[in-house]
């Protein structure tokens, strides 16, 4: 066996211990795991932002994985209703935007085994590219043409009892660049359009893009939500976590299933992702 052979082979446990970072223990099974999905369809070679498009196969094989070990699924709100009862392995599946294939590809799986939902939805969702809100030099990436959620697809979700509507602003804002009255009718006025809408309650909000300042917490407060999720990466103890900055686990359109199995155990794939 040459020299080189075991260098490689070094490097390659290097690569892999990187990319994995298998090494690290399990968060607390006790803890929920919230896992952040955007849409459920195949990638398109080619563009931007495949990460958000996960295939119906993977889709379905990391809820058949869910069910068949057992895990318990809640929706956001529930989850934080009954954070002082939640058994070990539960989990929230969340979805933002409100893309059309939540209900097409998705409902179908979450019905097949029993899991509900929390769908982040942006109220003016239709013909906007908000791609460019957070980097202009997204615009135009294609995020725009993906079919959105039309109302009344909102309620065939909402009456198949799995699916809870949590509010995600009126137009997929970047908050860091509004004032606070601009932020209060975005965080409000979609939780005030959404209840209205559809007659139910919206006690849940996601950030849009993750981003966030000090004035947007207190106003999702205000507005009387009970919790935020953001897209900071990570597995949370509901009981001590701010109720308004929690994070979750992403799950990307370009992780494999042992990525998305660590994912579960730490809520990293690897290192840094
Ligand atoms: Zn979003």
């Amino acid at each position: 066996m040459g020299i080189w052979y075991i260098i490689i082979l070094f490097l390659l446990f290097v690569y892999f211990s990187y990319r994995y970072a298998w090494w690290k223990r399990v968060v607390d099974y006790r803890y929920p795991r919230i896992l952040m999905y955007h849409m459920i369809r195949e990638a398109i070679p080619g563009k931007k932002f495949n990460s958000l498009r996960v295939s119906p196969e993977a889709f379905e094989a990391q809820i058949k994985y869910l069910y068949d070990n057992e895990w318990k699924s809640y929706t956001m709100s529930e989850a934080m209703a009954q954070k002082n009862s939640l058994p070990i392995k539960s989990v929230v599946i969340t979805f933002d935007d409100g893309y059309r294939d939540n209900l097409t590809n998705a409902l179908p799986i979450l019905k097949k085994y029993g899991f509900k939902a929390t769908i982040y939805l942006v109220n003016d969702r239709h013909d906007r590219d908000w791609s460019g809100y957070r980097k202009a030099k997204n615009e135009g990436a294609g995020l725009k043409d993906e079919p959105k959620l039309s109302d009344d697809e909102v309620r065939e979700l909402l009456d198949s009892g799995l699916i809870e509507i949590g509010a995600h602003t009126l137009t997929h804002a970047n908050l860091n660049d509004l004032n606070i009255l601009e932020s209060q009718r975005e965080i409000c006025g979609s939780k005030e359009e959404i209840e209205a809408q559809f007659k139910v309650e919206c006690h849940s909000f996601a950030y849009p893009f993750g981003l966030y300042g000090i004035k947007d917490e207190k106003i999702v407060m205000n507005c009387a939500y009970t919790n935020a999720v953001t897209t900071q990466l990570g597995i949370a103890d509901l009981h001590t976590c701010d109720p308004f900055k929690i994070p979750r686990v992403t799950v990307s359109g370009k992780d494999n299933f042992f990525a998305f199995w660590l994912k579960l155990r730490t809520g990293k794939r690897g290192v840094k992702k």
